[in-house]
C-alpha cells in the first residue's frame, strides 16, 4: 500500500426526514445563502422543507446554478454573498450546485481573480466560507469530498480544483428526495459513481486489499441495483444504497493509499465544455476505449476486475479482460447511456477539436503513469467513435 493521509471532516446525516436536522447543523444566528439549481428544488418541495427547517434564520436565495456550473453564474453568487454579508452557505441540489457552492465559498474570500483558483488546481486557496449541503442527486460524491469542477463558458474550459478548506461541514442525504429524479439523471448518477470507482481501482496493484475489496463491493452494488432502480424507482432501500455507494465511491475511502487515474474524467470534461454532453455520458464514452488501449499497463487489475466483479472464469487472460470491458460497456448501455461518440452526433472532425482543448488546458500527461499524452488521447477518442 502507498503512504497516505486520510482526512474527512464532513458530517453525514443520512435517512428519511433528516432535513429537519438543519436547525441543529446550521449555526444559530447565521445569515444563510441557500443556493440551488434551475427548478427542481422548488418544484419538488425540498426547498420549502429546507426553509422551514432553518426556522427564524435570515435567508437569501440564489437560484439558477446550472448543470456544469459556470464561473459566470457563480461570480454573481459571490456578489450576493458580499452585498448581503452572508456568513453561511447551504447548497440544495446535485453535484453542480454543491461544486458551485464550493467555488463560491472559496471565491468570496479570495484575494485576487478567482479564476486563478482553477488555474492553480486549488493550491492557492487559503480560506473559505463554511457551508453545508442537502443532496438531491447521488452521483458525484461532492457532498463528502474536497473537489469541485467549474466551467468558464467564454473559454469553453471546464477545470477542477481541490482544497481541504472546501469539504462541506455537513451533508444531509435523504434518499426519498431522489424519487423525483428523471431516469436520465438516475442513470447518469450510477455511471458517474461507477467511473469514480474505476479511476481509483483500475490502475496497478499495490496490495491495498481493503481498498480493493471495498471498491469491488461498490461496483457490484451498482451493477446489481442500477437496473433495479429503473424498474422500482420508489423503492427506499434501492435508493438508499445507491446514495451511499455514490458518496463512498469518492470520499477518500477507496482512494487512500492507491494510485489514481482520472484520465477518463479529464478527457470527458473537454467533451462537456465543448458539446454540453452530460458529465456521466462523457465517461461512458471514454472509459471502454481507454481501458482497451491501456490494457497492458492495467493488466493485473483488469484481470482482478474480470474475476471478482464480473465473475469471468472461462478463456485466456486476454479474453477475460476483453469480456470485462465489453460487459462494462453493456452495463452503461443497459442504463440507457450511449457509449459511442456517434451516439451524440460527434465524428472524426471533433476529435481534433477535443485534442486541441486538452493541449490548451495542459492535459498532456494523464493517467496513473502520466503517459496518456495527446497522441494517446487522440487514439482513445478515435476508438470511441
Ligand atoms: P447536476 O448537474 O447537479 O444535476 C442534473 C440535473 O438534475 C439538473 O437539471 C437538476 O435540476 C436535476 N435534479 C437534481 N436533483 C433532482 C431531484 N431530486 N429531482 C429532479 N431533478 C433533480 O448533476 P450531477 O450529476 O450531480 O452533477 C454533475 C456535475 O458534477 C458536473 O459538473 C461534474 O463535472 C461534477 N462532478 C463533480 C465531482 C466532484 O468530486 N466534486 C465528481 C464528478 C462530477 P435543477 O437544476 O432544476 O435542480
Ligand atoms: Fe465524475
Amino acid at each position: 500500500m502507498l503512504n497516505f493521509d486520510y482526512y474527512n471532516p464532513t458530517r453525514i446525516s443520512f435517512g428519511e426526514g433528516k432535513i429537519s436536522e438543519l436547525d441543529k447543523l446550521v449555526p444559530q444566528g447565521a445569515k444563510v445563502l441557500v443556493l440551488f439549481g434551475g427548478n427542481s428544488a422548488r418544484k419538488t418541495g425540498t426547498l420549502d422543507e429546507v426553509k422551514q427547517a432553518l426556522g427564524q434564520r435570515e435567508l437569501v436565495e440564489f437560484a439558477g446554478i446550472e448543470p456544469n456550473p459556470t464561473y459566470e453564474t457563480l461570480m454573481r453568487a459571490v456578489e450576493v454573498v458580499k452585498a448581503e454579508k452572508i456568513d453561511f452557505l447551504l447548497a440544495v441540489g446535485g453535484g453542480s450546485v454543491i461544486d458551485g457552492t464550493k467555488f463560491v465559498a472559496a471565491a468570496a474570500v479570495f484575494d485576487g481573480e478567482p479564476w486563478d483558483i482553477l488555474l492553480k488546481w486549488g493550491a492557492n486557496v487559503t480560506q473559505a466560507m463554511p457551508f453545508g449541503t442537502v443532496l438531491t442527486l447521488p452521483a458525484t460524491g461532492s457532498e463528502m469530498n474536497n473537489a469541485s469542477v467549474v466551467t468558464r463558458k467564454s473559454l469553453k474550459a471546464k477545470l477542477p480544483f481541490r482544497n481541504d478548506l472546501v469539504y462541506p461541514q455537513f451533508s444531509i442525504l435523504d434518499p426519498t428526495k431522489t424519487y423525483t429524479l428523471p431516469e436520465r439523471q438516475v442513470a447518469n448518477g450510477v455511471v458517474d459513481a461507477f467511473v469514480h470507482i474505476t479511476e481509483q481501482y483500475l490502475t496497478y496493484p499495490v496490495n491495498a486489499a481493503v481498498q480493493d475489496r471495498i471498491a469491488e463491493g461498490l461496483l457490484q452494488t451498482l451493477i446489481e441495483l442500477g437496473p433495479q432502480v429503473l424498474v422500482n424507482p420508489d423503492d427506499y432501500d434501492i435508493r438508499a444504497n445507491l446514495m451511499w455507494v455514490a458518496t463512498t465511491a469518492l470520499n477518500g475511502t477507496i482512494g487512500s493509499g492507491v494510485p489514481q487515474d482520472w484520465a477518463t474524467h479529464m478527457i470527458g470534461h473537454e467533451l462537456t465544455a465543448l458539446y454540453n454532453m452530460d458529465h456521466a455520458r462523457t465517461l461512458a464514452v471514454i472509459l471502454p476505449s481507454l481501458l482497451t488501449l491501456t490494457k497492458e499497463a492495467k493488466r493485473e487489475k483488469l484481470l482482478q476486475f474480470a474475476h471478482r466483479v464480473w465473475h469471468l472464469e472461462q478463456g485466456s487472460d486476454d479474453e477475460k479482460i476483453d469480456l470485462a470491458i465489453t460487459k462494462t460497456r453493456a452495463f452503461f448501455e443497459a442504463m440507457g447511456i450511449g457509449t459511442r461518440l456517434s451516439d451524440y452526433d460527434l465524428g472524426k472532425q471533433d476529435v481534433d477539436v477535443v485534442v486541441a482543448q486538452l493541449e490548451a488546458h495542459g492535459m498532456v500527461a494523464l493517467g496513473e503513469h502520466e503517459n496518456i499524452d495527446l497522441a494517446m488521447s487522440r487514439d482513445i477518442l478515435t476508438l470511441a467513435l
